[in-house]
């Protein structure tokens, strides 16, 4: 049976998408099956999808209709993804009409669950409906975050947000957390690094991810990393995060 995780932190721009699709492609090229699955209205993992038509379906059709797959390829053989778009918006309005709202990610995703050997989860940049369906669904969360000020603050918001959600979905647990857009060149960064270790131990991943311009131009070109430029350093510690990640959860 294959293990869901999401990619969870409601402060923007902290690396979760990066870490979504280039962690889902490491994995993959360590020879997993991975599904990489949009949950975020923004579509921005979207762009890792080789989709040719125009009205491609989404996560969000899967949600409505039982009926519906929107599973497509991506330059990797064994990396999937389930788009989405803005129409995404419209589910965090209609689930709040639905029974059980939490669990329409988790009942969709059953179904695929033994197909792969792990299914990706990025999310928006919020503690709303769809991450909490994002949380029920998962195995784990890993939690990106940036070496910045508040980023211990943040932190706690979403630890208490999973103690919530343990009480619907026993299971789930923290997978890691993880140190993105790492600068050596700025003093803070190490501050930041030392609190965070300091608080919560192992559960912080030894891979820390460096601020490498290669990891923000490779969107644009529709590829992880490991297409774009296996050789940059980006490559390297996303993939070193796979592994990490694959000896963590034996
Ligand atoms: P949002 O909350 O809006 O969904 P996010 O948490 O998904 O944002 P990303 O989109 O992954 O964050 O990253 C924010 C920006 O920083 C993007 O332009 C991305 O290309 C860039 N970025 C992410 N990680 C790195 C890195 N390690 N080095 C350099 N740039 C990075
Ligand atoms: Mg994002």
């Amino acid at each position: 049976m294959g293990k869901t995780i999401s990619v969870i932190n409601q402060k923007g721009g902290v690396g979760k998408t990066t870490t979504a699709v280039n962690f889902a492609a490491s994995l993959s090229a360590l020879e997993k099956k991975v599904l990489l699955i949009d949950m975020d209205p923004q579509g921005n993992a979207t762009s890792m999808s080789s989709i040719k038509e125009e009205n491609f379906n989404t996560i969000y059709d899967m949600m409505a209709d039982p009926e519906v797959l929107a599973v497509y390829p991506t330059k990797l053989p064994s990396l999937k993804v389930i788009p989405c778009n803005s129409d995404l918006t419209g589910a965090e309005i209609e689930l709040l009409e639905v029974e059980n709202r939490e669990f329409v990610l988790k009942e969709t995703l059953d179904k695929l669950k033994d197909k792969f050997d792990f299914i990706i989860i990025d999310s928006p940049p919020t503690l709303n409906i769809l991450t909490v369906n994002n949380m029920i669904a998962s195995d784990g969360i890993i939690i990106p975050i940036q070496c910045e000020y508040f980023a211990l603050e943040g932190l706690s918001r979403i630890i208490e947000t999973m103690k919530g959600i343990q009480k619907l979905n026993p299971a789930v647990e923290i997978y890691g957390i993880l140190l993105t857009m790492f600068d050596k060149r700025v003093k803070l960064t190490f501050e930041v690094e030392d609190d965070v270790r300091e608080h919560f131990g192992d559960l912080v991943f030894k891979t820390v991810i460096p601020r490498n311009v290669k990891l923000s131009e490779s969107p644009s070109f529709g590829m992880p990393i490991l297409l774009y430029d296996v050789a940059s350093i980006g490559a390297k510690k996303y993939l070193e995060l796979a592994e990490e990640f694959l000896e963590r959860i034996k």
